[in-house]
């Protein structure tokens, strides 16, 4: 075994790791390591160890409810693209109900609100009042809309939102350029800054992520932790969640250049559990069954389920577009009973938002 491998191995028997640690965990002798017989298995059972000794068994279920899907990005990977000529929805108010109440009746307590990025279709205004009538459905609200300043989320925050996510997609600045041709999210540094206002602002939780596929995975995860550590320095008090996006196929037809394989995402997963013991990690239905199973008790501990990408789809049959297609299509009953055979706790209702409730 060569000294680089060693030095992997005594990386992961050690209690604790430091930020210095992330270039050995993505280095040539970490790769010969992790490739070897057993390599992977090794990093997985460290980040399982250390889930399971900051989040007990639990794995957190939630649903992404989508309110728009207008968009004024041109973004060449999303179906919500500006430049798609795909039917396009705004929920009212009744419509909200109706899809919160259809969740609540799944076993839901935890909702992700989801709009593209338009301002003149979701305003500030628009939010507040969609975050307050899920309230009233939901224990924990959490957002994924268009970057705002320190006052919008604040008004978030006050409005009852736990939480919110926003992906960079890519801090490769070059690629960046080349995926978002034109729009408001064609400022990197503006949409960059925006989750560190939000934890600024107060909020509870903020998601961070990038697009796998964009650009090599390693580049990108020097980049994540980086962030996360400006997003942590803004707020102590702000729970950061790191979400694994995988390109999947939307309208327009997108093919990522760097694709990301399975052991690849595994790395990055257990990665990122080692260097943020208590980061929430979120694997989405854009992966598949199999492979959500797999990951149980390795390290991620929050998943969506029943997953409908177009705004209005959980109450009635809607004709507006998908931003894209769902691969793990299982009812939130089914995978919970999964989780549980796993012998872990699909848990509905987020535990810190019952840990601050009022009576
Ligand atoms: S990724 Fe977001 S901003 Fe870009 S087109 Fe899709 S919804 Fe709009």
């Amino acid at each position: 075994m060569s000294a680089p491998n060693l030095e992997l191995d005594a990386l992961l028997a050690r209690e604790t790791r430091t930020t210095a640690d992330l270039e050995a965990l993505l280095s040539p002798g970490a790769d010969a390591r992790i490739q070897s017989p057993g390599g992977l298995e090794a990093l997985a059972k460290a980040s399982a160890d250390l889930t399971l000794r900051r989040f007990g068994r639990t794995v957190t279920l939630y649903a992404p409810l989508y309110l728009s899907n207008f968009c004024v990005n041109p973004c060449v990977y999303c179906g919500f693209s500006s430049r798609q000529q795909v039917a396009r929805a705004t929920l009212g108010e009744d419509q909200i109900r109706a899809e919160a109440a259809s969740l609540r009746d799944r076993g839901f307590s935890h909702v992700l609100l989801v709009t593209g990025e338009d301002r003149r279709q979701a305003p500030v205004s628009y939010l507040e009042r969609a975050i307050h009538v899920c309230r009233e459905f939901f224990a924990h609200v959490s957002v994924e809309v268009y970057p705002m300043d320190r006052d919008d989320y604040g008004r978030l925050v006050a409005a009852g939102a736990a939480a919110v996510t926003l992906y960079q997609e890519t801090y490769d600045r070059g690629v960046y350029a080349d995926v978002h041709p034109g729009g408001p999210k064609a400022d990197y540094d503006a949409r960059r800054a925006a989750p560190i206002a939000a934890a600024a602002a107060g909020m509870r939780g903020v998601g961070l992520g990038f697009l796998l596929g964009l650009a090599p995975w390693r580049d990108e995860l020097r980049g994540l932790f980086v962030h996360a550590q400006e997003v942590a320095r803004a707020s102590w008090q702000t729970r950061l969640a790191f979400s694994f996006p995988r390109l999947r196929p939307a309208a327009g037809g997108y093919s990522p250049a760097h694709p990301v394989s399975d052991a690849e995402l595994a790395r990055m997963i257990f990665t990122l559990r080692l260097l943020f013991p208590d980061a929430e990690l979120v694997l989405s239905t854009r992966e598949s069954a199999r492979l959500r199973d797999g990951f149980l008790g390795l390290g991620v501990t929050r998943m969506s389920a029943g997953s409908v990408t177009t705004p209005g789809g959980y109450h009635e049959k809607s004709p507006a577009g998908e931003q894209f297609a769902v691969h793990d299509t299982r009812e939130p009953a089914e995978l919970a009973a999964v989780i549980a055979a796993r012998g872990l706790d699909p848990v509905w209702k987020d535990w810190s938002e019952a840990m601050t409730e009022a009576p």
